[in-house]
This record gives C-alpha cells, sequence and structure tokens, in this order.
C-alpha cells in the first residue's frame, strides 16, 4: 500500500457532487495521482501535482462532467454508459477518473500523442482496470473508422480545443440517442449559439449546461451535456486538421 499523499475531502465531494468515493476508489486515486507525479519528473503530463490542486483541478473537475450519470441532481440520472470514449485524454482525464467510477463500462483513452499514451499503458498495468484502453489515432481518423464511428454511449472531451471543434470530434463517435459532455471553463451565450448551430449538422441538440464552482478555489466551469438525437452526416468528422482550421458554427 503507497503512503496516502492525496487528500481525501470526503465532505466536498458530498456537498458539490453528492457523491463519494469508495475507500477502493480513494486508494485508486492515489495510485494514479502518485504514478502521474513520478512520471511527470520525465514526461511533460501536468502543470499540476501539488496535492490539492490535483484533487480539485483533475480528478473533482473530471467526476463533475460524470455527474448527470450519478444520483443527487434535480433530475433522475442517464443510465451508466457501457462505451466511453475520452477524446485527447492527455494523462488521462477525464477518462481514467470514469473508468474507476464504472468498473463495468469500457472507456477508450483517445490521444493522438503515443508518448502519452504509452505512459498511461503503464499506469493501467498498475490497476485492476482492464476494462479500460489506450487507444491512437486522431479523433477526425477514428469518426470515419467503422469500428469506432456511432459506436460509443458517451464521448467526454476536457481541454482538448474549442467548444464546435470537440463536437465535431465527439459526436460521430457517438451513437444515435448517445451523449457527449464538454467540459468548459467560462461560457458564453455566443458559444451556446455556435455550439447550436454546430448540432443541427452534426446531429445533436444541447441538453443541458451546468455551472459548478470548484470547491477549493471557486473556479468557474460549465459543463454542456448533448444528446445525439440523429445519425451524423457521413461528411462530419471532416478530414485530419480541418475542424481545429475551419471551426463550425
Ligand atoms: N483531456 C486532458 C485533460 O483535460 O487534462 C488532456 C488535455 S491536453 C491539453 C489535449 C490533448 O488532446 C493532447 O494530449 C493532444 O494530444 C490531444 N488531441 C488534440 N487534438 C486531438 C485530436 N484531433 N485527436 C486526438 N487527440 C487530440
Amino acid at each position: 500500500m503507497l503512503p496516502t499523499m492525496l487528500p481525501t475531502f470526503s465532505d466536498r465531494w458530498r456537498s458539490t457532487l453528492d457523491w463519494c468515493p469508495t475507500p477502493e476508489q480513494q486508494q485508486h486515486f492515489e495510485v494514479l495521482y502518485q504514478g502521474i507525479v513520478a512520471a511527470n519528473q520525465h514526461l511533460n503530463l501536468t502543470r499540476i501535482t501539488e496535492p490539492e490542486a490535483f484533487w480539485e483541478k483533475h480528478l473533482w473537475d473530471s467526476m463533475s462532467g460524470l455527474s448527470f450519470f450519478l444520483p443527487g441532481g434535480d433530475r433522475d440520472p442517464l443510465p451508466t454508459p457501457a462505451r466511453i470514449v475520452d477524446i485527447g485524454t492527455g494523462s488521462g482525464f477525464p477518462g481514467l477518473p470514469a473508468g474507476l467510477l464504472w468498473t463495468q463500462s469500457e472507456v477508450a483513452l483517445l490521444d493522438s500523442t503515443v508518448k502519452k499514451l504509452r505512459f498511461l499503458d503503464e499506469l493501467l498495468a498498475t490497476l485492476p482496470l482492464p476494462q479500460v484502453k489506450t487507444l491512437a489515432g486522431r479523433a477526425e481518423a477514428l469518426g470515419q473508422d467503422p469500428r469506432h464511428r456511432e459506436t460509443y454511449d458517451l464521448a467526454l472531451a476536457r481541454a482538448v480545443g474549442g467548444v464546435t471543434i470537440c463536437a465535431e470530434y465527439a459526436m460521430p463517435l457517438v451513437r444515435r440517442e448517445g451523449y457527449v459532455v464538454l467540459y468548459r471553463g467560462q461560457w458564453s451565450a455566443a458559444e451556446e449559439a455556435s455550439l447550436s448551430r454546430a448540432l443541427i449538422q452534426l446531429g445533436g441538440v444541447i441538453d443541458r449546461i451546468t455551472p459548478f464552482q470548484t470547491p477549493l478555489t471557486q473556479g468557474v466551469r460549465h459543463c454542456i451535456l448533448v444528446h445525439k438525437t440523429a445519425d451524423t452526416p457521413e461528411s462530419y468528422p471532416r478530414p485530419v486538421g480541418v475542424p481545429a482550421q475551419k471551426p463550425l458554427g
């Protein structure tokens, strides 16, 4: 057992998300934290390594976007997604916390940077999460690959690009009636209008926009839940690089 470095913050979890990790999940968070901090000495994985900041900005923040699927909100929770893809996972956020939360769900940690995925493979070897796998490639390419296109129940995207770029990466990967969670910081009416326009082309609608305040530093976050209501036209995603060069919306 590793010596504990990460705060537990049971009260903060409960007061902000109405959820709290089990002792086993907390121990897995600890493994994840220590693995990332150790690897960060030779890989540029994250600037956030101080325990409290890591808890808030990586763990709590990742979980906030999953709260649509957990009891405790003002609406019934959505069913647990069976197949999840985390687009641009980087050092594993929010996909790794999703895999720790839902041990029966398949989670694909997708990134185009193979170096980060090799680190995640090593980290996954230290955790009992056989259903979590890394996936190398560009979201635009996998979105046109029949092995991945419209096969996921949930796509997650945090800190990967502009909101309509993320929507174009995510929507083709999700099956009809599935969901996308877009993690954002500040949120504006202009972004909402632009996302709504893009979603008309991609086959979805904004279901909910939930503002959060981070529990330690009172930062502003928004999680945008998108519902896929129609098949995405074959022309999306556009070729590699185009969504970022010419964003929809
Ligand atoms: N999601 C993580 C987080 O919130 O900590 C990592 C964010 S990091 C700033 C963005 C990641 O997205 C990078 O690792 C990058 O390689 C990946 N990425 C950017 N565009 C991508 C694309 N089109 N397909 C796959 N991965 C992409």
